[in-house]
Formats: C-alpha cells, structure tokens, sequence
C-alpha cells in the first residue's frame, strides 16, 4: 500500500514539476502565432508619405549619457581574441512603403538557437506590432532603433534627427507596455520581465551618419552600431552561397554582421541555415550586440561607411533625407 502511495506521489511530484517547468518556461506567443508567409516579406504599395509620430512622441525612458569609449560609429569589437560574433537585421521601413517581415529569416534563428539584434525603424514596428513584440519577447533576441523613418543622417538637420530617434524610442515603449498587458492577459507576465525598457543599440540608415548625429545619441545613451561584414543581401543577384563564402572570409572575433529581414534580403535564409553552423564549427560563439559589447572594447571611427571611409556618402544624392522611396526623389 504504502509502496502504491508513494509510487503515485512521485508521480504527483513529476507532473508538478513537469507543470512548474512548463509554466515557468511559457512563452507569450504560441509556435502557430510566430509562423509566417511568403507574402509577408513582400513590401506593400508606395503610398504618399505618412508624417505621422507614435501615439505618444517621447520617449519616458531617459537613459544614462554613453560612456567614452562607447562613442563614435562602432564597427566591431575587440574581444581579445575571443570568437563572439554578433548577427544583426535591419528591419528599414520608409514613410510611404510599409516593408515587409522575412519570417522564415527568424524561424531559422530560432530553429538553430542563433541570438541575433534586429535594428527595428519606428514606422516598422507600428505597422508590424505583433512582429516587434514577439522579438522583443524572444529572450534569444534584442531589439535596437534604425529611426523612425529610416532619415539620413548625413543630410537631415539637428530637430529631424532627434525626433528620428525619440519617435522611434516612444514606439518600442509603447509596444513594450503593450507586450507586458498581452503576457498578463495570457497568464505569463513573468515572461517580460527581461524585456529591456528602452533601446539601448542604433543603426544608422544607410550608413550614414555626422559629429552632430553621433552627440545626439550618445546624449541619450544609446550606442551607434555599424558593422564590419556585410552580407551584402539586398542585392538580388547575390546568392546563399556567396553570402556564407563571404561572411566566413571575413567575420573574425567581434564581428558584426549585417543583413536584412525586412524583406529586403534576398537570399538571406537560405544562407544563415549554412552559415550559422559553419561559424560554430570554426569555433564562433553567437551573440546579442549587446552581449558582444559588453564582452570587450568597441572599435569606433568618427564616421560611418561601409567597407572604406566616404563610401556610404553616394547615397545622399540617390536618397535625400532617406525618408521617401528614391522613386520620388528623382527628377
Ligand atoms: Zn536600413
């Protein structure tokens, strides 16, 4: 008898650890909700110009001034020789296209288990609020500002800028208290309790960026990260095969890798299923730009480009102030 009841009390105690464990591991967003479609990569009609802010315009979080090695335009990171590397996504979206989300993108990240920052513009995350909240709630990812409406802050002026940034800074917030009223409703609001309340890491748009630009964000604490591989994705004639080739060829400890998941990235999928691995059998460890920051000491310039000093300054003639389809800006 007495064997019969403790059979069935260990039992018990399984199930319940069991459902403890489960509990506690709960995420806010079941698997069906984050699946995604083709079509949802493909970037919407142009439209005109969309002018309008977030529903609150600025920001509650004021976070501390960066430190000084922190500012300037941050390329990778010197870890000492430590293999850590940082994959990072912009999600670009301009004031008259919404763009699209390259969900098969993230389901490979998830799927490997790859920790990865997406550089989210404002506009992007209120046209794709369901979107930016399962990023943000995802505890393998983190979630950075690439402005409002992905301004070019080679040209815009001081205010322009600054509300590039603070809008962008408003809508996370906005989205964050919205992720943590979803995860009290679901039950699981222990599960955004890691949720940063601001961003912390920005994307300069086309990289492009002044002495002006750096000071307003290092004004505001956040640091500007560029990036020293580029995967070179939104070209369509570029392939998986060349984007690993490439990236293997030139990542090395502290690397940040740029590419896109806002639709944009062509074959940028298919080719992290085969780079991912192949980095972790060269020994590479993935991780948040956060995370990779706080690993060792940011190689910064005063001026942001892409593989050499000035190369970035073309776009100011193709774009303008970035904020429209370069369609419009011709003449
Ligand atoms: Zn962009």
């Amino acid at each position: 008898m007495n064997k019969v009841i403790s059979g069935a009390c260990t039992a018990l105690a399984a199930v319940l650890v069991w459902s403890w464990a489960a509990c506690a591991q709960r995420p806010v967003f079941e698997a069906s909700e984050l699946e995604g479609s083709a079509q949802e990569k493909l970037p919407g009609k142009l439209a005109a110009p969309d002018l309008s802010g977030p529903q609150r315009a600025m920001p509650r979080h004021v976070a501390s001034p960066l430190p000084n090695d922190q500012r300037g335009s941050i390329r990778r990171v010197e870890t000492g020789g430590r293999k850590l590397v940082a994959l990072t996504f912009d999600l670009c979206e301009l004031s008259d296209q919404r763009a699209g989300y390259d969900a098969p993108l993230v389901a490979v990240l998830r799927e490997l288990k790859a920790p990865a920052t997406f550089f989210a513009g404002g506009r992007w995350m209120r046209s794709h609020p369901e979107r930016a909240m399962q990023l943000m709630a995802d505890p393998l990812f983190e979630v950075g500002s690439h402005a409002w409406t992905h301004g070019n802050f080679g040209v815009l002026g001081r205010e322009e800028m600054a509300r590039q940034i603070d809008w962008t800074q408003a809508q996370y917030e906005l989205l964050r208290e919205d992720l943590a009223a979803l995860a009290g409703k679901r039950g699981v609001g222990e599960a955004v309790k890691g949720v940063r309340e601001s961003i912390a890491v920005f994307r300069f748009p086309y990289g492009r960026c002044s002495a002006q630009a750096l000071e307003l964000l290092a004004a505001r604490g956040l640091a500007a990260v560029q990036w020293d591989v580029n995967m070179m994705d939104a070209a369509k004639s570029r392939t998986a095969e060349a984007i690993v080739r490439d990236a293997l060829r030139q990542v090395r400890p502290g690397s940040i890798v740029l590419g896109h998941a806002n639709g944009f990235g062509h074959a940028t999928a298919e080719a992290l299923r085969a780079l991912i691995p192949a980095l972790r059998e060269k020994g590479y460890e993935l991780v948040t730009v956060s995370a990779l920051l706080e690993a060792g000491k940011p190689a910064t310039t005063a001026d942001c480009y892409d593989s050499r000093p000035g190369d970035t300054a073309v776009y100011d003639a193709q774009f303008g102030e970035g904020t429209v389809h370069p369609r419009r800006n011709r003449p």
